[in-house]
């Protein structure tokens, strides 16, 4: 399918039958049988446009999970080496096929702990003021989380966010110009010891060139870490390649891991020596269990484990992870800016007095998600497409978050979710 062969029609009508045949000539419209969709009080599914906060069931996950509790009665103890999936190993299950997804060398990932907490361990490691460079560069509307986590390092080095946080402000639309991201790190310049942003924004889902950024802060002697959380399984990325020093990510949204689930965490080779916050299942792995060796850190993001894996949380994302092999990031991407593409077009037939999509226009710079900023009666029209099963979210205070998933979406759910629109407007503006 090629992203560009379609255009809707010019007159007003939302016509089911292109979104029949979009899905017909879709290479990837069978994924979504293997994924379980809420459904309503009739036993409907619901049209579902939430992946950017929760990814839904892969059909495969409870059987993985069980996997893990029969191993769990029957091996007991002996779970951690033998069975047909070791507890001990687990987690290298998961490295190559994440590798692939955040485009870095299977040594360079590793999956542990949650998101926050591997912001932490992150800024630990790689935010060490000295001197002069104690600066770091963040969205001024960057993820509360994050905010907490600079703001929290900034703090227990002594040193003050109001002066060694430099915000980035984007303009009025939520848009962050890469022109601003670089006059910011050279402005900064050997004051600057950090960048550490959100590389795709949760809010707007613009989606920053972490090359160029990562090139930047190099150049003047400054790290450049991303957080990946509505990146990673949405848009193809390449750490390695683009010279990222650390990333992490949840995998619980675009990656289906499930709620709460496990985290993953990247670290370039080339700070594999780099100092941590250490514990046991960092210990390389021929020594771990000797108990008395001081700390020798396995090789590449293995290193920077903490603790002994939740086997019960990497299980659903084993399953996950298996479906994106199977679809191929490449095939991902095509059907992703086909299907946005449709949305766009989709919501600009539809009269919806200001309304305007905040996300960037251009399609390499979002992924999935549009953003759809809406002045009057948003919070309205949000729970108006709740009740009719078109699943949305909201941020306050006017705009709705339309996440289509090239892995479960089809072109008829944008197609429902216009249709419904469409009404809604019309009640809503008529009432
Ligand atoms: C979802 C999200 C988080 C959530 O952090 P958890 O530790 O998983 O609760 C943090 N940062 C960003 C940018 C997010 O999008």
């Amino acid at each position: 399918m090629d992203h560009l062969s379609f255009r809707l029609s010019d007159d007003d009508k939302l016509r089911m039958n292109d979104a029949m045949k979009l899905d017909e000539q879709d290479p990837l419209h069978h994924f979504r049988s293997r994924f379980l969709f809420p459904s309503d009080s009739r036993g409907q599914p619901k049209t579902y446009f939430c992946g950017n906060s929760l990814g839904l069931q892969p059909d495969t996950a409870k059987a993985s999970v069980e996997q893990v509790l029969e191993a769990w009665h029957h091996l007991a103890v002996d779970g951690h080496f033998t069975g047909p999936h070791p507890w001990m190993e687990y987690h290298r299950r998961l490295a190559g096929p994440m590798a692939d997804i955040v485009g870095a060398k299977e040594e360079e990932v590793t999956i542990m702990n949650t998101l926050t907490t591997n912001v932490h361990l992150a800024l630990g490691s790689f935010y060490r003021p000295t001197g002069q460079r104690t600066k770091i560069l963040l969205e001024a509307d960057a993820f509360p989380s994050d905010r907490y986590a600079v703001e929290s390092w900034v703090k227990l080095h002594c040193l003050d966010p109001e002066v060694d946080i430099h915000l980035l402000q984007a303009d009025a639309q939520g848009y962050l110009s890469p022109d601003l991201i670089h006059d910011a790190i050279v402005k900064a310049g050997d004051r600057l010891a950090l960048v550490w942003l959100g590389n795709v924004n949760y809010y707007t889902g613009q989606y920053l060139p972490m090359d160029l950024i990562s090139g930047w802060a190099h150049e003047v002697g400054a790290l450049a870490g991303f957080d990946l959380a509505h990146a990673a399984g949405n848009v193809p990325l390449n750490l390695h390649d683009d010279s990222v020093d650390f990333a992490t990510w949840c995998t619980y949204k675009y990656l289906n891991g499930g709620p709460g689930s496990i985290a993953g965490f990247y670290v370039h080779e080339r700070w594999n020596a780099h100092p941590r916050l250490a514990g046991w299942w960092g210990q390389q792995r021929s020594t771990r269990f000797d108990m008395r060796t001081p700390f020798m850190p396995e090789p590449g993001a293995e290193g920077w484990q903490i603790s002994n894996q939740p086997m019960l949380s990497m299980a659903p994302l084993q399953a996950s992870l298996a479906l994106f092999q199977e679809a191929g990031r490449e095939r991902l991407r095509e059907k992703s800016l086909t299907l946005t593409s449709y949305l766009e077009q989709m919501l600009g037939k539809i009269h919806l007095p200001g309304m305007q999509i905040l996300t960037p226009a251009q399609p390499e710079e979002r992924g999935c998600q549009l953003s759809v900023y809406i002045p009057q009666h948003a919070e309205e029209i949000y729970r108006r497409l709740l009740a009719s099963g078109v699943i949305v979210d909201f941020r306050k205070p006017q705009v709705i978050r339309v996440a289509p998933v090239p892995l479960y979406n089809s072109f008829q759910d944008i197609w429902k979710l216009g249709h419904h629109l469409q009404d809604i407007v019309r009640q809503v503006h008529h009432s």
